[in-house]
Order: C-alpha cells, then sequence, then structure tokens
C-alpha cells in the first residue's frame, strides 16, 4: 500500500462534471488500497476573477487581503470534492493550508513554505480518510493567510508529498505529460517517459509551462517523485526524477526549450578596461532588468563589443540605460534588436558525449539559419537566432537528435 499525494489542477476541476470525475478516479485509487492526500486549485478561471474584483475596489489592495480574498478559490474546491467523495461512500475531510498547519514566511502573494505540520494529516490517512488540501495557500506564524504565488499549488502538492515522505507526487492536469518540445511547434514531439529534475529546471524555465518551476526545485531538493499526467486520460505520464543509472540507451537530448520573448543590446567601442563590464550591467540590474547571456569579445586595439539579452518587455528601458553609459564610457554606439529567439537544446546526456554543440551548429547550418549568440552549461546549449527563423530551428533540432516519435524504436 502506497501514499500519493494527488494534485488536480484548475481546468480538472473547472466544473461539477469535472469534480465528479475527479471523485470517481479517486474512488478507484482508494480500491487499490492507497493513501490518499489530494490538493486541489481553484476552479479554472476563479483566481483570476477574484483578482479582477479586487481591481474594481481598489487599484491597489494591501497584499494582505489580497491572500485573504485569491486563497478563497482553492476553498471552494476542496469543499465541492469532499462533498463529491461523501457522496461515493468515501471518507474525506477538507482543510485550507493553515488549517493543515502549512506555515509560511510573511511575503504576501509570494510566500515560501517554511514548516508543514503532518500529524492531522496522519490521523485522517490513519483513519482510512481521504485528506483533501487547498493548493497555492499557507499562513504565517501569526495566522495571516499566505498564497504561494500563481500556479503555486504545484508546489503546495510537492511540499505536502516531501513532509509525508509520500511514495511519489501526481499532478494531473490538461497535458498529458512532459513533451520533447511544444506539440504546437513540432507535431512528432513526444511524451517524455522520464526526466531528470535538471532537465525539468532548464526546459520549465526556458517556457515549457507544464509546472510551477519552483514546485520542481522543491522536489528536486527533497528528492520526491513527481509525475505529471492527465487529468482526462489514462496514460502513465512523465515521471520526472533523479537520473537513473541502469537504463540503457539515454538519449543525449531530451528536449528543445525555447523562448520568443528575447531582446538583445550591444555597446559597441567600449574601453577594455577593468571594471567595464560592471558599469554597463549595474545600472541594468538596478533597474531589476533580468540579463539573460552575456557575450564579450577579444579586445582589438583597446576596445571591445559587449552584448547581451533581456526580456522582450525590457528592451526599451535597457536601451535608454545602455544610451546613459554609453556617453559616460565614452563608447561608440548601442544597438539592438528586439526581434530574437532563443532556442535551447537539453540533456544530461551531454557530460558524457562529445560533439553535441557541432552537431547543433551543423543542423542549423544545413538549414541556412544564423546563429547570434550561443551560451551553454553543463547539460544546455542555448543559441539565438533571428525570431522568423525559431520553429525551422526547432524542428530542425528535433530531427538532428532524433527526438520525432518515429525515431523511437521500442519505449519499454
Ligand atoms: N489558483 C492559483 C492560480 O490560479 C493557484 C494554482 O492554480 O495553482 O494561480
Ligand atoms: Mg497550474
Amino acid at each position: 500500500m502506497a501514499l500519493y499525494v494527488h494534485k488536480y489542477g484548475g481546468t480538472s476541476v473547472g466544473s461539477v462534471e469535472r469534480i465528479e470525475a475527479v471523485a470517481d478516479k479517486l474512488k478507484a485509487f482508494r480500491a487499490q488500497g492507497h493513501d490518499l492526500v489530494v490538493v486541489v486549485s481553484a476552479m479554472s478561471g476563479e483566481t483570476n476573477r477574484l483578482i479582477g474584483l479586487a481591481q474594481q475596489i481598489n487599484e491597489r489592495p494591501t497584499p494582505r487581503e489580497m491572500d485573504v480574498l485569491v486563497s478563497t478559490g482553492e476553498q471552494v474546491t476542496i469543499a465541492l470534492l469532499c462533498m463529491a467523495l461523501d457522496r461515493r461512500g468515501l471518507a474525506a475531510r477538507s482543510y485550507t493550508g493553515s488549517q493543515v498547519r502549512i506555515t509560511t514566511d510573511s511575503t504576501h502573494g509570494k510566500a515560501r513554505i517554511q514548516q508543514i505540520d503532518t500529524e492531522r494529516m496522519r490521523t485522517d490517512l490513519d483513519a482510512g480518510r481521504i485528506v483533501v488540501v487547498a493548493g497555492f495557500q499557507g499562513a504565517d506564524e501569526d495566522g495571516n493567510i499566505t498564497t504561494l504565488g500563481r500556479g503555486g499549488s504545484d508546489t503546495t502538492g510537492v511540499a505536502l508529498a516531501a513532509a509525508l515522505q509520500a511514495d511519489e507526487c501526481q499532478i494531473y492536469t490538461d497535458v498529458d505529460g512532459v513533451y520533447t518540445t511544444d506539440p504546437r511547434v513540432v507535431d512528432s514531439a513526444r511524451r517524455l517517459d522520464r526526466i531528470t529534475f535538471e532537465e525539468m529546471l532548464e526546459m520549465a524555465s526556458l517556457g515549457s509551462k507544464v509546472l510551477q518551476i519552483r514546485s520542481v526545485e522543491f522536489a528536486g531538493k527533497y528528492n520526491v517523485p513527481l509525475r505529471v499526467l492527465s487529468s482526462f486520460t489514462d496514460g502513465p505520464g512523465t515521471l520526472i526524477t533523479t537520473e537513473d543509472d541502469d537504463s540503457v540507451e539515454k538519449p543525449v537530448i531530451s528536449g528543445i526549450a525555447f523562448n520568443r520573448d528575447e531582446a538583445k543590446l550591444t555597446i559597441q567601442g567600449v574601453p577594455d578596461t577593468p571594471g567595464v563590464a560592471s558599469r554597463i550591467l549595474g545600472p541594468i540590474s538596478a533597474a531589476s532588468i533580468e540579463v539573460d547571456m552575456i557575450l564579450q569579445n577579444i579586445a582589438e586595439e583597446q576596445k571591445t563589443d559587449f552584448t547581451f539579452s533581456v526580456h522582450r518587455n525590457d528592451f526599451d528601458q535597457a536601451q535608454s540605460i545602455l544610451q546613459q553609459v554609453m556617453a559616460e564610457l565614452g563608447a561608440r554606439s548601442v544597438v539592438g534588436d528586439n526581434r530574437i529567439a532563443k532556442v535551447s537544446i537539453v540533456g544530461v546526456g551531454m557530460r558524457s558525449h562529445a560533439g553535441v554543440a557541432s552537431k547543433m551548429f551543423d543542423a542549423l547550418a544545413q538549414e541556412g539559419i544564423n546563429i547570434q549568440m550561443i551560451s551553454t552549461s553543463e547539460i544546455k546549449v542555448s543559441i539565438v537566432v533571428a525570431e522568423k527563423y525559431l520553429e525551422l530551428a526547432v524542428r530542425a533540432l528535433h530531427s538532428a537528435f532524433e527526438l520525432d516519435v518515429a525515431d523511437v524504436v521500442s519505449e519499454s
């Protein structure tokens, strides 16, 4: 008999019918003899509706009252789900985050979980009850309701699984797993049977938005096996876990992530002296603009070019900051391009395989795609290309690294 934590997202509990379907699913699990702790999101659209209400009354509501308000969405679904379970003859009890005693810090709107009291949940489980917990919320030491940030129910699920040392945390959602890349771009994209925490973090932060990133970090830190599955169709989903040593033919590349919302800026003719990078990027970071890739050439005649990429929304602001810096440093000019995209190949297999980057560059060359920037980490190679080449680049790489459905002979 195993202990599972299930988490059902907003679309999975988006209507009375869907809540009934979740209850049916839970009944089947219970019939297999498993202990269940269930975390639910608010019904889809509900959190946004609540935020909209607040906005009509006060454009700048206090973060404390915002949390009191938006945490109610999940309180509705826990109660409705327990009623549905009760109708099926299943003993269940619902709890808000603060009732379970999920203690967080006091950072309203993006609180971090500090401690979870498992005693109450254990008592229910021992008595044969299903425990249903409101996702996305907790309370600080003084009892103020807090929320964990948008998409935070994933983190609640993982945190409860860690605290209870559950056998697996299963995230039920509207997709049937994690894919090699976005199926809307590559129709031969394939569901992955498994992926490591590290790879998932790279995929998620690069735009494959299946799970809240924090939940993956949390799962990796506490080594909670995490599975993403569809609540609408049956299937094994994708298991996110640590690297497994005994899988024989590991693919070198697990997936291809991409991001359209990029822009790059270059400041040309910068003096090649100590402190220049910090004088360029200091004011950028002081303006809370996040810098992604950074590139500096070897100087010729004591002058160099310095390029970096930012989110497209920050492009204009970064450009005007650089104009200022240009004058201060006596640099020649500032040029920018906000029609670029980033494509990354991700895979732990890179650690033990040579030639991955050159294979990537070769595949792009064959399509006549010009690479504008390159950066690498232990398990990732990222490139920047003109935005118009994004789809072509992703498809070319997907097939070069044999990720297409047809490339997989057996998936044991
Ligand atoms: N209801 C919250 C949101 O919409 C939390 C969640 O669904 O995970 O962000
Ligand atoms: Mg979600």
